[in-house]
């Protein structure tokens, strides 16, 4: 049940006098199947704590575990989607969300497949052929997911990833993210300063405190999303 493990993890970037401790003993566990959703003040440590469960970022000391192992450097089980989608512009809709599932020499068919799927759940359907550029921003973005859903990942991180949208797409993209969730039965770690957000999607909500970043509070919210 347990899926991603966060122990005694502490985070500093920079080196002595001009340093910045981000992190500080961070400790928290993530299930399979959960909705988290960070909320905190901007500078908080957010980005920081995503990173090191991405990948990107090795904590200063701590460590963090996936299914008992621990986390060396970015792989396809961790996706990650940020504020502003980063897409192939070279590619095609199609061509991004293949992309994925080609790296790992998938079959012809489960590669149509799993595009053909994970097009429907953004509700892009129609748009297999267009360049990414040619798309708005919540398209964008819903490529951006359906390229990551493609890879099955493990768990999908995602870093305001709404927060570059006007307010009448964010619903409706807070409401698809909730059915692919539900639909999937996807683990979901979210990183929101929005705390309606927060309490839309999450079954848990973990609360930052700022400067340096330590977790203030856990709130279970299970019971509202059933
Ligand atoms: P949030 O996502 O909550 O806004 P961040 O994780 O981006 O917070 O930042 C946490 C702290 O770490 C801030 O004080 C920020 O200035 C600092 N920080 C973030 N990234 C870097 C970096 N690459 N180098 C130095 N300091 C950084
Ligand atoms: P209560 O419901 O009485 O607040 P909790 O178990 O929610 O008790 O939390 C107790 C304290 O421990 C809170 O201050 C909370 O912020 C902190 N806490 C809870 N879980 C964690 C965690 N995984 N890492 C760091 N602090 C935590």
């Amino acid at each position: 049940k347990s899926l991603i493990k966060i122990e005694n993890m502490s985070l500093e970037y920079g080196e002595s006098i001009n340093s910045t401790l981000a992190l500080k003993n961070i400790n928290l566990e993530i299930n399979k199947g959960e909705f988290i959703c960070v909320l905190g003040p901007s500078g908080c440590g957010k980005s920081s704590l995503l990173k090191c469960i991405a990948g990107y970022v090795n904590p200063s000391s701590g460590r963090v575990l996936m299914q008992d192992k621990e986390v060396e450097g970015p792989d396809w089980h961790r996706g990650v989607v940020f504020q502003s989608p980063t897409l192939y512009p070279w590619m095609t809709v199609n061509q991004n969300v293949e992309f994925g599932p080609k790296m790992r020499n998938l079959s012809k068919n489960e590669i149509e497949n799993t595009r053909k799927y994970f097009l429907e759940e953004v509700d892009l359907s129609g748009f297999g052929e267009n360049y990414t550029f040619e798309l708005s921003g919540g398209m964008k973005q819903r490529v951006a997911i359906a390229r990551v859903l493609a890879n099955y990942p493990q768990v999908v991180l995602m870093d305001e990833p709404f927060g570059a949208l006007d307010a009448l797409t964010r619903e409706n993209m807070q409401n698809l993210i909730r059915n692919i969730w539900q639909e999937n039965n996807t683990t979901i770690f979210f990183i929101t300063h929005d705390v309606d957000e927060a309490l839309l999607l999450a079954t848990r909500v973990v609360l930052m405190s700022k400067q340096p970043g330590e977790i203030l509070k856990i709130f279970e919210l299970d019971f509202s999303k059933q």
